[in-house]
């Protein structure tokens, strides 16, 4: 399989180099060139498949090209190490919970995936030179990417996160771990650090010299097995009797997920429709409802890792519709939910179903409660623990929340970070120790 850029000013690329470069040289992002549809059998018979023989056959279809069957099971196989279950929660919503990784929120899934697949590369490659990994991050990613890539060889790992600005659960999950993990504690805020990451990439002389990628959704190979998750979703719903007519609701920041869950119904998966929800970071629904898309500064909220004012994945949802509003609005609707909104969902559902929301997950219930048609049923992903973000939760439900040990086993560790400043020649000077 090959890639081309959405700029489309790039050479096609093999999946090896669209992984290790992140973005194509003209800046777009890769899409693959063809998406192959998966045979009507796979879905009659998907109910009786476990969620590691579906991902097995949907990895086939998009990298069996690409990487030799044996081994591209066994990266699979090491991915999912938990289930993604579907728990009811009203007669028509079924939580689809993507929280069970190791950092409990989940980017897991497409941090390991990413860091096998880079395992492989370099395994068999001529180029014996360290692969550096740059992300910026607001929490979330930097986590599941630092504990995705803990320990794996020929690659290491920086991640910029702002100072005081993560909370001290996130700081802990990727500053205790050493090894190939460095954290770079940055005086300044997120996007500083995204700006000290692009700045890097664009240095020109830095990157002929070091090996560097990027592991955000830009990556094709964070991106597309995110599409798993979808494929074994339906999976579950068609158990329960409730695959017809399924609506698929996903809580959205850079889009990244919703881009997956569009890619597998390319595939064929049978979904009849799409609402994207988003916090009051709402560009992407001001584009559904106008059809112009303007980015502009992310503003903070209690669901903060969708806190995104120019969603990176919008280009590639855009080139999946042929830049068509009409067509693409026809598909997908969205729904904006407020701090305040997000807290008394919050209350109600554990209230009035005994579920428990995190408050992304909570901006995905409110988008899709009401909105369902007669007949629909809706798949809603929730996308983090509601442990992860313990203080909103207890605010709104008045009840205390456990903490899994494993999140709690995090805060043993030792604090380890670099102190970095937000000018690019301090980060420079690191990187240039770098070989
Ligand atoms: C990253 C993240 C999102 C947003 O996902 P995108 O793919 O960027 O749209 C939503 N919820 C949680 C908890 C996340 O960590």
């Amino acid at each position: 399989m090959k890639y081309y850029s959405t700029n489309g000013q790039a050479p096609l690329a093999s999946l090896e180099k669209a992984v290790v470069r992140g973005l194509a040289e003209d800046r777009g992002l890769y899409m693959p060139e063809r998406i192959p549809v998966l045979p009507e059998e796979f879905y009659r018979n998907i109910q009786t498949m476990t969620f590691q023989e579906i991902a097995c056959t949907v990895a086939d279809a998009l990298f069996g090209e690409d990487i030799p069957a044996p081994e591209l099971h066994r990266i699979v196989e090491e991915t999912l190490s938990f289930d993604c279950p579907v728990v009811p929660v009203t007669r028509s919503i079924g939580a689809l919970e993507l929280f069970h990784g190791p950092t409990l929120a989940f980017k897991d899934v497409g941090a390991r995936f990413m860091a096998r697949l880079l395992r492989h590369f370099t395994q068999h490659s001529d180029d014996a030179r360290t692969i550096h990994v740059l992300v910026a991050t607001s929490g979330d990613t930097g986590s599941a990417v630092a504990n995705g890539f803990l320990g794996v060889e020929g690659v290491h790992v920086h991640v910029l996160y702002p100072k005081g600005k993560v909370s001290p659960i996130q700081e802990c999950q990727f500053t205790t771990l050493g090894r190939n993990i460095t954290a770079l504690e940055v005086d300044g805020c997120f996007d500083d650090c995204q700006a000290l990451v692009k700045s890097a990439f664009m240095d020109a002389e830095l990157t002929a010299r070091l090996r560097l990628t990027s592991a955000n959704s830009i990556n094709v190979a964070r991106l597309l097995p995110q599409s798993f998750y979808y494929f074994h979703g339906y999976a579950q719903m068609k158990r329960f009797g409730l695959g017809g007519q399924l609506v698929v609701c996903v809580p959205s920041g850079n889009f990244g997920n919703l881009c997956a869950a569009l890619f597998a119904r390319r595939m064929g998966l049978p979904v009849k429709r799409f609402i994207a929800a988003n916090n009051a970071n709402d560009v992407f629904f001001e584009y559904l409802q106008t059809g112009e898309y303007k980015p502009r500064p992310s503003i903070p909220t209690l669901a903060n890792a969708m806190d995104v004012g120019d969603p990176s994945n919008a280009a590639r949802i855009f080139e999946l519709y042929g830049h068509d509003w009409k067509a693409l609005t026809a598909d997908i609707s969205g729904r904006v939910c407020s701090d305040d909104q997000i807290v008394s969902v919050i209350r109600q559902c554990r209230e009035k179903y005994g579920y428990l929301l995190d408050p992304h997950g909570a901006c995905g219930f409110y988008a899709v409660y009401h909105h369902l048609h007669p007949g629909e049923r809706a798949l809603l992903c929730e996308t983090a623990h509601p442990a992860k973000f313990k203080d909103t939760v207890e605010r709104a439900t008045g009840t205390p929340v456990d903490i899994p040990t494993r999140l709690s086993a995090f805060m043993q560790g030792t604090k380890q970070s670099v102190p970095m400043g937000k000018d690019y020649k301090e980060f420079k000077e690191y990187l240039s120790t770098l070989q």
